[in-house]
């Protein structure tokens, strides 16, 4: 294939229009960066209340009477500068509540059945049933839209080839074996090579088991997947489909993600004038309720309150840090516990800790203009964007050495610090002791300011936007041969 190229995303959230999380900004993202490499996106999500509200004039490309329990429609339309597919199907998707769960947070029982459907329509446009339209590719995200490939390699159609990028694996789709009767498939698919999985069915499983590609978010996180320890079940399926995985780095924004104009900020500053970044570090200081103390420096914290994040570790690494003259603004929800832990240090030590229970993103942006330092001790992390913002905004990224922050981060060793091309400290393995002697070459290397501003300059210089993946995700797209269509052994 060259020339232009139709791609047809599927995914169930993005930004700027329903976020719960790292993927809504990538599948909001990637449609800009690839129009300028010729590639058109459209995507299909869901008609969530806040998708199919206000829409002017949506044109209906596919009527689907029956599907999962009632009638549904494809509907075109753009909206948020983003050109979409709408599965408007009320019955599944017309409810307050996020994308996934009510608004207490439990998941809705009909999931499976949800976004089942959702990879049902995605197939049917793929394979050409809408008048006009015939992708060349199909990139399916994430569990949500792992049947698509199952469904285009099962029915006896001809169709394009599909990607399927994996952000977590933590986050597989599975559902009882019950569901498998409703979704249409031969019977030959409830098999190990097909879309069983641990008795039940399992729609990431189906997704990596039937693509012609998977990518998934950085190149160490491939390799790590394809490992028991990191795997997550699906370690043995990722070895046999080796060749066909490889790892892609997410970018991010960096016009939403711009320390010279950013409104969020006390201050706004570029790689020439750093030193405005004091304004912001006072602002933050206010707001967390810490000491104006000027040999202190101050760790940010952006994040889920998760295990996966480990914030339990920063948590018992804190007695050390603080001896060492750090402070924390900590941002995030998640776990109760974490919260209470967290909440509990503030209270503890009072103008040295700070901590806002809560998802704020103009505190987010202010947290990476005004800290010194942005703390990620993920135990694992596909990609992760926290670091990239921190890169861009002279935040020094303190991170474990797994994933996607393993790859985006050049770590202060002596080498790189003779070489001039440290961008931040790396800590492995994931744990408190690791930790804690990151923390003192954090503070080591605040105390040397030339040094400091070097890894401060070398990281604004990173190319952390889009323009590089979007070229590889564009090379990978024209890469693959036209797929013959049909069912598969
Ligand atoms: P994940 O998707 O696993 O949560 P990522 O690092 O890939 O982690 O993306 C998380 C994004 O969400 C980042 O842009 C981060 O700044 C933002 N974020 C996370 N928690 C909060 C919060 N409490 N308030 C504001 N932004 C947050």
């Amino acid at each position: 294939m060259s020339g232009g190229l139709d791609v047809l995303a599927v995914v169930s959230e993005i930004y700027p229009l329903i976020k719960t999380g790292g993927l809504a900004d990538v599948a909001g993202a990637l449609p800009g960066a690839l129009a300028e490499r010729d590639v058109r996106v459209r995507t299909l999500v869901p008609g969530y209340p806040v998708m199919t509200k206000g829409l002017r004039k949506p044109e209906t490309v596919l009527s689907l009477p029956a599907l999962f329990g009632g009638p549904a429609r494809v509907l075109a339309a753009r909206k948020g500068g983003l050109d979409l597919f709408l599965l408007d199907a009320p019955h599944l998707f017309a409810r307050p509540g996020g994308p996934y769960a009510d608004a207490a947070g439990r998941d809705w029982p009909d999931n499976g059945r949800r976004f089942a459907a959702l990879a049902r329509a995605a197939a049917s446009l793929a394979q050409g049933v809408a008048p006009g339209y015939t992708p060349d590719v199909v990139h399916v995200h994430d569990w949500q839209a792992g049947l698509v490939p199952a469904y285009l390699a099962y029915d006896a159609l001809p169709r394009p080839p599909s990607v399927m990028t994996v952000h977590n694996l933590a986050f597989q789709g599975r559902f009882p074996a019950s569901l498998f009767a409703e979704l249409g498939l031969p019977a030959t698919a409830l098999s190990v090579d097909g879309v069983e999985y641990f008795d039940g069915v399992g729609f990431l499983k189906a997704g990596i088991r039937h693509a012609d590609r998977i990518t998934t978010v950085s190149p160490t996180y491939a390799a790590e997947i394809c490992t028991p320890e990191w795997g997550m079940g699906l370690d043995g399926l990722l070895r046999g489909r080796a060749d066909m995985l490889s790892g892609i780095l997410n970018g991010i924004d960096v016009n939403v993600w711009d320390p010279a104009a950013d409104t969020c900020l006390e201050a706004a500053y570029d790689a020439h004038d750093v030193g405005r970044r004091a304004l912001n570090k006072a602002a933050l200081r206010s707001r967390f309720e810490l000491e104006d103390d000027p040999k202190a420096f101050v760790v940010g914290v952006i994040s889920r309150l998760t295990w996966q994040k480990g914030l339990d570790l920063l948590l018992a690494a804190l007695p050390t840090a603080l001896a060492q003259g750090a402070q924390f603004a900590i941002l995030g929800t998640g776990d109760r516990g974490l919260e209470a832990g967290w909440l509990e240090a503030a209270r503890a030590h009072p103008g040295r800790v700070g901590c806002v229970i809560g998802y704020e993103e103009p505190l987010a942006h202010l947290i990476q203009g005004g800290a010194d330092c942005i703390a990620i001790p993920s135990r694992f992390e596909p990609c992760g964007l926290t670091q990239l913002c921190g890169l861009r905004y002279g935040a020094i990224p303190l991170v474990a050495r797994v994933g996607g922050l393993a790859d985006t981060v050049v770590d202060a060793s002596p080498m790189a610090l003779a070489a001039g091309s440290a961008t931040g400290v790396q800590f492995a393995p994931t744990t408190v002791t690791a930790l804690q002697a990151a923390l003192r070459r954090v503070a080591a290397l605040y105390r040397d300011p030339a040094a400091w501003r070097r890894m401060q300059a070398n990281g604004m210089a990173a190319d952390v936007s889009w323009r590089e993946p979007a070229r590889l995700y564009a090379e990978l797209f024209r890469g693959l041969k036209p797929a013959s269509g049909g069912a598969r052994p």
